[in-house]
């Protein structure tokens, strides 16, 4: 997958090179980023990129035309979405990483900076996404959250499918506890069961674990989950 990031701090991203698996992915040619700077296409000799607002008010705003000729250089693949960093966007939710992981073969990322984009730049997005109810300085670690849960699920960067299926929120229900040696820390058992061998114990007992930590931790899950019929608790395999 491409992705093409629009941002004033393009140096932001080096980093997830060296992300673990991430990093991986992007060495194996997985994924491939490629990062722009709007400075690079400002108009005047001083890069402006930023101006105050019409009508007055704290902060700058970004301009619209260093952002549209940034956007505009890109190479366009077959199926792409653009994506816009925004507190005021839709929350993002695993559904949408999925969605974007198997349906485009390029995404492209608008991140802001100061008082936020300049209203028409707006209709470049397909989709404007927040990565919570809270405000950041800029959109590089919005993108970088996106980027990281979008090449984790590109075929070849994690080793197995049952890895990615079995994780919390991609059913309704979070996933259950897990423990590995010792069988005692600090006074802490490993629950009997997990170590009995008995593999249909195993799976039910993880199975409760599921509702009860939704239950516990988020009631909103777990009331969508009882609406939607208790669907099928994802049982995992108990074998390692
Ligand atoms: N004035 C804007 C508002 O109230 O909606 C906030 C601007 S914020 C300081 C600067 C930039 O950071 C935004 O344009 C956006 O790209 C990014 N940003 C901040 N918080 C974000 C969030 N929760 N999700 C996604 N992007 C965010």
């Amino acid at each position: 997958m491409r992705l093409d990031v629009i941002s004033l701090t393009p140096e932001a991203f080096a980093p997830l090179q060296g992300l673990g698996v991430i990093g991986r992915a992007f060495a194996a040619g997985i994924a491939e980023l490629y990062c722009h700077n709007p400075r690079d296409y400002a108009l005047d000799r001083y890069r402006k990129v930023d101006d105050e607002p019409y009508g007055g008010g704290a902060g700058m705003v970004l301009k619209p035309e260093p952002i549209y000729a940034a956007f505009e250089a890109i190479p366009i693949t077959e199926k792409r979405r653009v994506l816009l960093m925004s507190p005021q966007g839709q929350p993002l939710r695993q559904d949408d990483l999925k969605r974007w992981a198997s349906s485009y073969d390029q995404m492209v990322f608008l991140c802001g900076h100061y008082e936020g984009f300049d209203e028409r730049i707006r209709p470049l997005a397909d989709e404007e996404i927040s990565i919570g109810d809270f405000v950041l300085t800029g959109g590089e670690l919005p993108a970088m959250v996106i980027i990281n849960g979008v090449v984790r699920l590109l075929k070849g960067t994690v080793g197995t499918a049952a890895c990615l299926e079995e994780e919390s929120h991609s059913s309704l229900l979070l996933e259950h506890p897990h423990y590995t040696r010792p069988s005692t820390f600090r006074g802490q058992e490993v629950p009997e069961v997990l170590r009995s061998g008995d593999h249909g114990a195993i799976a039910r007992w993880r199975a409760e674990q599921q509702k009860e930590r939704t239950r516990e931790r988020r009631p909103d899950l777990y009331a969508r989950w009882i609406e939607d019929g208790e669907g099928p608790v994802l049982l995992k395999r108990s074998q390692p």
